[in-house]
């Protein structure tokens, strides 16, 4: 497990740990602490509030062998706590955080471990789709994997444009998805630039989804997407929201009392900075919270 940074004065890195301790105060609505017993009991809470649980341990981009089997490690021990504190949940895993960073075959055997392990304990586990350069392989290790198993499914992001074809590709085979705008910063060349192409093709992705007959989520917080998702799903019982910790609550709470299945995504982990900033990113108003943090400090 990693540590929580200590910040001392003394230390020759003092301005990046305040800064540091200054950004957490903000983050940490969206994320769940440091450690997994932390998520476990953020889990719960969610649980008690009628939604399932999606708990990430935070990390990406992982090069360092020992690092990815401390990180392998640490799912294996989340999905034991999920089972031992019956918690109503899943891990979700970044494919660059146990072994795609550094080649796909370290990380095709690390995902059949998590599967595995999933499987014996009768969970579920989603793949996180990250940026670009990890689509195709992502794809591919999801596609491999789902030759022995089926309870795992895949993120796919509205604002790339191979996306139609991956889905197309990943209904044929029976895969789950969970469809989600995408967070990353990409080159014009492979995504829909703007808000109004980026939600016409979740829409028409979301379309394809319902027509198919696998399981699948609508992940997003966006009202007019979760109203058309609302009507095109009359007739279709096999999918569930779901959305990020710390954000839209109540209309989490709205879809729950209107009977749709509604799970909450809760990261947690002391790499808990590039998540966070994605998250501030998405919205002027969380630049603001954090200007309002660094000034009241
Ligand atoms: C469960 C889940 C899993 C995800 N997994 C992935 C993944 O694997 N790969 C990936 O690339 N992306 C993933 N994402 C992130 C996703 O791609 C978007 O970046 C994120 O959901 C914001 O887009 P939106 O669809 O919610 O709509 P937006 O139109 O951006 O937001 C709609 C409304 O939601 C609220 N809102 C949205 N974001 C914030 C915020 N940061 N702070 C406060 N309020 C906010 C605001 O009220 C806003 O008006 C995931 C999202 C969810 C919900």
């Amino acid at each position: 497990m990693l540590a929580k940074p200590s910040a001392t004065p003394y230390s020759h890195n003092y301005d990046s740990r305040l800064m540091e301790r200054l950004l957490f105060r903000v983050a940490k609505r969206w994320v769940a602490g440091y450690n997994a017993e932390g998520a476990i009991e953020a889990a719960l809470d969610t649980n008690s509030h009628g939604m399932s649980a999606i708990l990430n341990f935070l990390g990406e981009d992982i090069t360092d062998a020992k690092l990815v089997d401390r990180t392998v490690n640490e799912y294996l021990l989340l999905m034991d706590l999920i089972g031992a504190r019956n918690v109503h949940g899943c891990v979700s895993v970044k494919p660059t955080q146990v072994g795609l960073a550094i080649d796909y075959d370290t990380c095709l055997q690390n995902f059949s471990r998590l599967a595995a392990k999933a499987r014996e304990l009768g969970q579920f586990m989603w793949l996180d789709m990250e940026s670009f350069k990890s689509t195709e392989d992502t794809i591919a290790l999801y596609l491999d994997l789902c030759k022995q198993y089926d309870m795992i499914g895949v993120a796919i992001q509205s604002y790339l444009r191979r996306s139609a074809s991956d889905l197309l590709h990943i209904i044929e085979c029976g895969g789950k998805v969970r469809l989600v705008k995408g967070a990353y910063h990409e080159s014009k060349e492979y995504v829909f630039v703007t808000d109004e192409e980026v939600n016409a093709n979740f829409s028409k992705l979301m379309k394809m989804l319902f027509e198919s007959n696998n399981y699948f989520a609508i992940a997003t917080h966006n009202s007019d997407l979760i109203e058309q998702s609302i009507r095109m799903g009359k007739q279709h019982p096999k999918f569930e929201f779901q959305m990020l910790k710390g954000i839209r609550d109540e209309l989490k709470l709205e879809l729950v009392t209107k009977g749709f299945a509604v799970s909450e995504y809760i990261p947690y982990g002391s790499q808990w900075l590039p998540y966070s900033v994605r998250r501030i990113m998405e919205r002027k108003r969380n630049l603001l919270l954090l200007a309002r943090s660094l000034i009241q400090q």
